[in-house]
């Protein structure tokens, strides 16, 4: 179905072709008409699901249909993001679509000087994009001329409930004239999300796409057992493969972050880091690194890499197992995206055990175990005994992921030691996806 079809003005569907979109995603599909009519919209949707685009096209086209010119200079919608890379990244994605149009874009968010931020909102600017934390400091300071919104946006709900941003959003939306078109989106609709809904929106329509808490429908994942010790030693074992090309690590802590990325770059492997520690500019350098793939490795820190969206992230490495579930889905959204094939990989160390269990149980399946073909994890420190794999013990509405036929080949499979390392293939890997087996050698993306 071309663009056109959903009732998106020709420049608008143009600027999307030239992006290289063929055709709209199953979120736009369901969700630029109802923007379009002027509803409220719930969007439950991944990262990676194109829900950036689902928001962005028809407001471009509420804003361009009642031309410019007859408007006064004013913020005409607000999009609400709750990381300066996220509010970065949806203005480039605004200024992409909206080339063919002539709107003004303007962008919010902390870590660098208000000036810049402040003239251009005085000057009058129809589209905003902005963190809550510096939009409530330009409030404050009586910079902030909300009487002609039309639109407001607050992307990655979710997002901003768990970083605390609750009362600046209350703040935020309150400010905003009674009559306007309100949109949520979140990767999850939890009770607090629906608590928010009933606040922020009227008569809402929701649009949600794929399951709850459903990890990114093309990514592979799989674990490594290995202790503290071993970690570092094996990311470094991995990464002799050179398939893994674009690869974002998590580490839990910032000063986590640096050591790792230290170690790396003394073994000769490009590595950039992203945490808030450092600068935005810094921040920015590292990004457009990785991006351009002079950087192979980026080192992030969870609350950094909220949101990021780089295409042709070959692997991402949770180098710290996430103790949420939900930040687990959200990492691994950062690949597979838009069609790419993405691994995930997850280090579990004993401690993490209890929390690769909750993972399981949280989105209905055992996540493949793998040994490293010929790293010798005893030379670091024994790991533990195997564990087994959670599997449910009765059977559940299942969501359309093919099921093992025996959950137990997971785990039980594996070598008693890990010292006795063996090839991996046939390791679980195809009872829960149908993709070719993963080989830590000569593994090929198309
Ligand atoms: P998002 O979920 O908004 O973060 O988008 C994820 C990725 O999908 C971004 O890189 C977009 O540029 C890309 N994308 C969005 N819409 C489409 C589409 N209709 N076809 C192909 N790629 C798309």
């Amino acid at each position: 179905m071309p663009f056109e079809a959903l009732g998106l003005d020709p420049k608008i569907a143009k600027a999307v072709r030239e992006a290289g979109y063929t055709e709209p995603t199953p979120i736009q599909t369901k969700a630029i008409p109802l923007v379009l009519r002027g509803s409220d919209v719930i969007g439950i949707a991944q990262t990676g699901t194109g829900k950036t685009a689902a928001f962005v096209l028809p407001i471009l086209q509420r804003l361009s249909a009642r031309g410019s010119a007859t408007n006064r200079r004013c913020m005409r919608a607000l999009v609400i993001a709750p990381t300066r890379e996220l509010v970065v990244q949806i203005e480039e994605n605004v200024r992409k679509y909206a080339r063919h149009l002539h709107l003004r874009i303007a962008t919010v968010y902390g870590g660098v000087g208000e000036r810049p931020q402040i003239q251009a909102l005085r000057a009058g600017t129809e589209i905003v994009i902005a963190t809550p934390g510096r939009l409530i400091d330009l409030m404050d300071q009586g910079h902030v001329d909300f009487s002609g919104l039309e639109v407001a946006v607050l992307d990655e709900a979710d997002r901003m409930l768990d970083m605390g941003f609750l009362p600046a959003m209350r703040r935020i939306v309150k400010a905003l004239p009674k009559q306007r078109q309100t949109m949520m989106f979140s990767a999850t609709l939890s009770k607090e999300i629906e608590t928010l809904t009933n606040e922020f929106l009227s008569n809402a329509e929701t649009v949600q796409i794929g399951r709850r808490a459903n990890p990114a429908e093309l990514v592979t994942q799989f674990v490594y057992e290995t202790t503290k010790e071993a970690k570092l030693p094996l990311l470094l074992h991995l990464l002799r493969d050179e398939t893994l090309d674009s690869v974002l690590v998590f580490s839990r802590t910032k000063h986590g972050a640096d050591k790792i990325a230290r170690k790396l770059a003394s073994s000769g492997i490009n590595t950039a880091t992203l945490h808030s520690n450092r600068s935005q500019s810094q921040r920015i350098a590292a990004l457009k690194a990785f991006k351009a793939g002079t950087v192979r490795v980026l080192v992030a820190t969870d609350i950094a890499a909220r949101g990021i969206d780089v295409e042709g992230i070959s692997h991402v490495v949770n180098y710290d197992f996430p103790p949420q579930p939900e930040d687990y889905v959200h990492r691994i959204g950062r690949t597979g995206r838009a069609k790419a094939v993405g691994d995930a990989i997850s280090f579990v160390t004993p401690d993490d055990r209890g929390n690769l269990r909750d993972l399981e149980r949280f989105i209905s399946r055992g996540i493949p175990r793998k040994v490293a073909e010929g790293f010798d994890a005893s030379a670091y420190k024994a790991v533990a005994a195997p564990l087994t794999s959670w599997r449910p013990s009765r059977p559940q509405v299942r969501n359309s992921a093919p099921r093992p036929p025996r959950p137990s080949s997971y785990g039980s499979s594996r070598p008693a030691s890990p010292s006795q390392s063996r090839p991996s293939s046939g390791n679980g890997r195809t009872a829960v996806n149908s993709r070719p087996q993963f080989s830590d050698r000569g593994r090929r993306r198309p």
